[in-house]
C-alpha cells in the first residue's frame, strides 16, 4: 500500500492510499477518485511544504522574533535612554569639542548628549573620552539651535 496526499480542483487537500503508483493512476484517469470533501474527480498529488506535510496540521514554526516583541523591545530601550537624557544637556554639534574640554578638565564634569561626525567620535574614543553612541535616534531640540 502506498499513501498519496491528493489535491482537487477545489484545493482541498487529503490523504487517500493505494495499491500502487500504477493503481492511482489508473482510478483518477478513471475518475474513480473524488475529493471526499467536494466530490471532485479532478485530483493531482498535492505539493506541500516539507516542514507541513511532516506534521500534519499543525502550523509551520513561528519566526524567532515577532515583531511585536521587536517593537516592545526597542520601546523600552528608547524609554531607558530618555531616562538617562532628562539629567543630561543638549549641546548639538559642539559635543565633541565639549566632552573633550571635561575630560581634560577645563570644563565641570556634566552629563552632556549632542552630535558628533564619525570622525569626532574616532577621535574622542582614541583620546579616552568616555562617550557612548546613543541607540536610539533623539530629535535635537529646535529651541537650542
Ligand atoms: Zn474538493
Amino acid at each position: 500500500m502506498i499513501v498519496f496526499d491528493l489535491k482537487c480542483g477545489g484545493d482541498h487537500v487529503f490523504e487517500a492510499w493505494f495499491k500502487s503508483s500504477g493503481a492511482y493512476e489508473e482510478q483518477r484517469t478513471q475518475g474513480l477518485i473524488a475529493c471526499p470533501f467536494c466530490g471532485d474527480v479532478n485530483v493531482n498529488k498535492a505539493v506541500m511544504a516539507p516542514a507541513v506535510a511532516a506534521k500534519g496540521n499543525q502550523a509551520p514554526d513561528k519566526p524567532p522574533v515577532a515583531p511585536a516583541a521587536f517593537k516592545a523591545a526597542l520601546a523600552a530601550i528608547a524609554q531607558l535612554q530618555a531616562k538617562q537624557l532628562e539629567t543630561s544637556t543638549w549641546v548639538g554639534g559642539a559635543f565633541a569639542e565639549k566632552a573633550r574640554a571635561m575630560h581634560l578638565g577645563d570644563a565641570p564634569e556634566a552629563p552632556i548628549h549632542g552630535q558628533a561626525t564619525l570622525a569626532e567620535a574616532k577621535s574622542l574614543v582614541e583620546d579616552g573620552v568616555p562617550v557612548a553612541p546613543l541607540l536610539v535616534p533623539v530629535v535635537p531640540p529646535a529651541a537650542r539651535n
